[in-house]
C-alpha cells in the first residue's frame, strides 16, 4: 500500500521559489571584476534566473544540455546555478586553474554547449576558442563590452541575455532524479572525472547543511561561502542559502585576507566557510591591522585538515569557532561535520582541543566505514587506520561517462582514497591520503599530522610532508616549510619540536627551507609536484 502524501518532485526550481516568496527582500551581496559592488536580493535573483531559463531555451537548448561556467562566487553565477537547473539544463562549473589542457577535456568530455565566462578569464576562452567545438555560444557574465568583442567576435553579453528572457517563464516540472549540476575532481593523477549531482540529491544535500547538528544555517544567517562556486557548487551552500532564506555575501575575485575582512565587517558577515589558507590570510590581516570581526559566529573549514594552531586563534582571538568538516566532491561534499556530543561538553581543554582537529561524524544520510586492504572491515576503535569508505543520499554512484571504474567498491559503498581512524562515537579523523601516507619500514606515518604540528609554529607560515625515498626504510619523513619573514628558526629547532608530540620515528628526517608551497585551485598542496621535486633527497 502506498502513502496518500503529495508527490512533489524534490527540485532546484522550488529553493528559488520559495527564496523569492519568503525572503525576497533578503540581500544578496556580490562584488564584481571590477570591484564594485551589486547589491540585489533572492526576488531579483528568481526573476532573472528565470528569465536566463527562458533565453537559454531560445538559444536552442535542450533538456539535459550542459551549460559550464568559469567564474567568480557573484549574483551571474547564482542565476546560472538556479536558471540552468530549473530550466532543466546542467551547470557544470570549471576550475580557472585547471591547465590549458584539462580544461579543453573537460569542456569536451562534459559536451558543453554554453560557456559562460566572467571578464577575467576571457583569455581562457580566447585560448579554447578552436579546442571546444561543441560550444555554441560564449557568454560573458557582463554587460556589453568591447574589449570582449574584439577578442572573440561572436561572444554574447549575459545583461542582453536576460533581457531577451520572457518575464513570465515558469519553472518546469520534471523528475527529481534529473541531473542538475556537474563537477570534475580535481585528480592529481590521469583525466578529472564528473560527479553528475541531481535535483533530488541536492535538495537532500541541502536540508543536510542547514541541520544543527551539519552547518546550521537559518535566516539570521549572514554567509560568505569563500570556497568558490566550482568546487563542489561551493559546498552546497548556495542552494542551502536559499532554502533557508540567509544572506549571501559573494566575494567575487576579493580573496586576500583584507579584502574578506573589509566584507565581513561592513556587511556584518555572520558565517564563513572556506579552506585553511584563506583563513591564515584573514588571520594575518586582524593581526596587521588591529581590527576584531564581531558580527562572524563560524567558520567553516574543509577541504584540507584544519591545524589546531588556526582553530586556537580564531577562538582566542576572535571569539569565532571554526567549524571543521570533510567532504569530497563525490559526496557533494558534506560526508563529515565536527559537532560534539552532549559527552564531551564537560572534557578539559587538552580533550576538547583533540577533538577539535578530527574531521567529525556523519549526519543523518551518511553512512561510514574503514576497510583493510583486503576489503576486510576494521573496527571502529578509534586507533585502527583503514581507507575510509561511504554510502548515502549525496554520495555519487558512477562518474560521468566514464565506463567501469575501479574506484567505486562493488558493493554500494564509495572508496574515498582517505586513511583513516573511526572512534565508539563514529568521529572521524583522516590521517592522509592513501597516496600520500608515508610507508616507513611498513609502519604508516601521518603526513597530516606532522604538517598540522608544524603549522602551528608561530614563524611558520606553510608546511608540507612528502614521502621521500629511502635506502633501508622504503620512505622516510621530509619537512617542507614556508617561514615568517625575518624568522632564522633552523631545522634543528624545527625538529626539536616534534619530540613527545609524536612517536620517535614519526619525526621527519629532514627539513628543506622554500619560498612557497604548491597548492592547485582548491587550496590543496600539489603533492605529487613536491615528490617529483623532493622526493629523491634522501637517497
Ligand atoms: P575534493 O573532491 O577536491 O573536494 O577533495 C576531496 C578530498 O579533500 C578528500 O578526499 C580529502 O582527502 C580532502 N579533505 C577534504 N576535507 C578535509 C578535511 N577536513 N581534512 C582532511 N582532508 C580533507
Amino acid at each position: 500500500m502506498l502513502g496518500q502524501m503529495m508527490d512533489k518532485p524534490l527540485l532546484i526550481s522550488n529553493l528559488i521559489t520559495y527564496a523569492a516568496k519568503f525572503h525576497g527582500d533578503r540581500d544578496i551581496i556580490s562584488v564584481e571584476t571590477d570591484a564594485s559592488i551589486t547589491k540585489t536580493n533572492w526576488a531579483n535573483i528568481n526573476e532573472r534566473a528565470k528569465k536566463l531559463a527562458s533565453a537559454l531555451g531560445k538559444l536552442g537548448l535542450k533538456a539535459g544540455d550542459r551549460c559550464a561556467t568559469i567564474a567568480w562566487n557573484n549574483h551571474r553565477h547564482l542565476e546560472v546555478y538556479f536558471g540552468t537547473a530549473g530550466g532543466e539544463y546542467v551547470c557544470h562549473t570549471i576550475n580557472p586553474r585547471l591547465s590549458a589542457e584539462q580544461l579543453g577535456y573537460v569542456i569536451n568530455h562534459a559536451n558543453d554547449q554554453i560557456l559562460f565566462i566572467d571578464k577575467t578569464f576571457l583569455p581562457i576562452a580566447v585560448g579554447l576558442k578552436d579546442h571546444m567545438p561543441n560550444v555554441k555560444q560564449v557568454i560573458l557574465m557582463g554587460a556589453k563590452d568591447e574589449e570582449a568583442l574584439a577578442a572573440l567576435p561572436n561572444i554574447m553579453f549575459y545583461e542582453d541575455l536576460i533581457a531577451s528572457g520572457d518575464a513570465d517563464y515558469q519553472w518546469p516540472d520534471f523528475d527529481e532524479n534529473t541531473a542538475s549540476s556537474l563537477c570534475y575532481t580535481s585528480g592529481t593523477t590521469g583525466h578529472p572525472k564528473g560527479v553528475l549531482y541531481s535535483h533530488r540529491s541536492t535538495l537532500l544535500h541541502s536540508y543536510c547543511v542547514v541541520m544543527p547538528d551539519s552547518l546550521s544555517l537559518s535566516a539570521l544567517d549572514n554567509i560568505i561561502p569563500v570556497v568558490p562556486m566550482f568546487h563542489v557548487n561551493a559546498w552546497g551552500l548556495p542552494y542551502a542559502a536559499a532554502m533557508t532564506g540567509a544572506q549571501l555575501t559573494l566575494p567575487g575575485p576579493g580573496l586576500d585576507g583584507a579584502s574578506l575582512l573589509k566584507m565581513i565587517n561592513e556587511y556584518q558577515v555572520t558565517i564563513a566557510a572556506g579552506v585553511p589558507t584563506l583563513w591564515q590570510g584573514l588571520l594575518a590581516a586582524l593581526r596587521e591591522t588591529g581590527a576584531k570581526i564581531p558580527s562572524l559566529d563560524r567558520t567553516i573549514i574543509g577541504g584540507t585538515a584544519c591545524p589546531i594552531s588556526l582553530i586556537k586563534a580564531f577562538k582566542d582571538d576572535y571569539d569565532v569557532d571554526i567549524l571543521h568538516a570533510w567532504g569530497m566532491t563525490e559526496t557533494s561534499p558534506v560526508g563529515l561535520v565536527n559537532k560534539p556530543l552532549i559527552k564531551h561538553l564537560n572534557q578539559s581543554k587538552d580533550e576538547q582541543e583533540a577533538m577539535a582537529v578530527k574531521q567529525g561524524r556523519p549526519p543523518f544520510g551518511i553512512d561510514i566505514r574503514i576497510c583493510g586492504d583486503d576489503g576486510s572491515k576494521l573496527a571502529h576503535d578509534g586507533a585502527v587506520q583503514g581507507e575510509l569508505q561511504v554510502n548515502g543520499y549525496w554520495v555519487v554512484k558512477d562518474y560521468f561517462n566514464i565506463e567501469a571504474d575501479t574506484t567505486l567498491a562493488g558493493d554500494g559503498w564509495f572508496a574515498t582514497g582517505d586513511v583513516a581512524t573511526i572512534d565508539g562515537d563514529g568521529f572521524v579523523n583522516i590521517t592522509d591520503r592513501a597516496k600520500d601516507v608515508i610507508k616507513s619500514g611498513g609502519e604508516w606515518i601521518s603526513s597530516i599530522d606532522l604538517e598540522n604540528l608544524a603549522i602551528g609554529h608561530d614563524e611558520i607560515l606553510d608546511a608540507a610532508v612528502i614521502g621521500a625515498k629511502h635506502i633501508k626504510w622504503d620512505e622516510r619523513p621530509v619537512l617542507l616549510v614556508v617561514l615568517a619573514e625575518g624568522s632564522s628558526l633552523s631545522e634543528a629547532e624545527i625538529l626539536a619540536d616534534y619530540v613527545g608530540q609524536v612517536p620517535k620515528f614519526w619525526i621527519p628526517d629532514r627539513v628543506l627551507f622554500v619560498e612557497a608551497l604548491p597548492h592547485g585551485g582548491t587550496g590543496k598542496l600539489l603533492k605529487n609536484k613536491l615528490r617529483d621535486d623532493y622526493g629523491d633527497c634522501l637517497l
